[in-house]
């Protein structure tokens, strides 16, 4: 068992859109194990392999923690068919230590990926697990959470945020 470093806000790889993992080895398969450690000894519900330094398409979600009995998951690939309607949520990260905003995202999904063993799945959800899902796919994009937030909730952590980050920080997609 292997605890690995999480990047936070301002490391580039967060920033980066992840590449498609094309086999699935034992390295992989490695990965996959250290990440579901490191997720549960930080509490996460979920974490994406950008935020351990890797910048492919593959992510971990704790479903023990949304539904009883479940256990963790890796989802490789992932990829979304459909999406549908609109709800807000209270989203955290573990690569944005302690801070916490409402952020509107889709309600419904519908997405297929692979597992750990290379069979597709298709998965379809509308309540945390799609939240969960949502955004960790948004890592391997090199999206944050704390981007997509509307104006008065940005106002409200700005001081948290330069507490992690006092350089400030822009999202990549609103640089010249
Ligand atoms: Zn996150």
């Amino acid at each position: 068992m292997s605890i690995l470093k999480i990047r936070t806000i301002g490391d580039p790889i967060l920033e980066q859109i992840a590449k498609p993992i094309e086999k699935i080895d034992d390295s992989i398969i490695e990965l996959a194990t250290n990440m579901i450690d490191t997720m549960i000894a930080g509490d996460g519900v979920g974490l994406a392999a950008p935020q351990v330094g890797h910048s492919i398409r593959m992510l971990v979600v704790d479903l023990g923690m949304i539904t009883e009995g479940e256990i963790p998951t890796i989802f490789i690939n992932p990829e979304f068919l459909e999406m549908e309607d609109e709800c807000e949520m209270d989203e955290g990260c573990l690569s944005v230590p302690d801070v916490y905003a409402i952020v509107k995202r889709p309600k419904r999904i519908k997405l297929k990926y692979l597992d750990i063993d290379g069979r597709e799945q298709i998965l379809e959800d509308e309540e945390y697990l799609s939240r969960v899902l949502q955004h960790e796919i948004d890592h391997l994009d090199g999206k944050l959470f704390v981007g997509k937030l509307e104006k008065d909730e940005k106002k409200r952590i700005k001081k948290k945020l330069l507490k992690i980050k006092p350089d400030g920080w822009i999202p990549e997609s609103k640089k010249k």
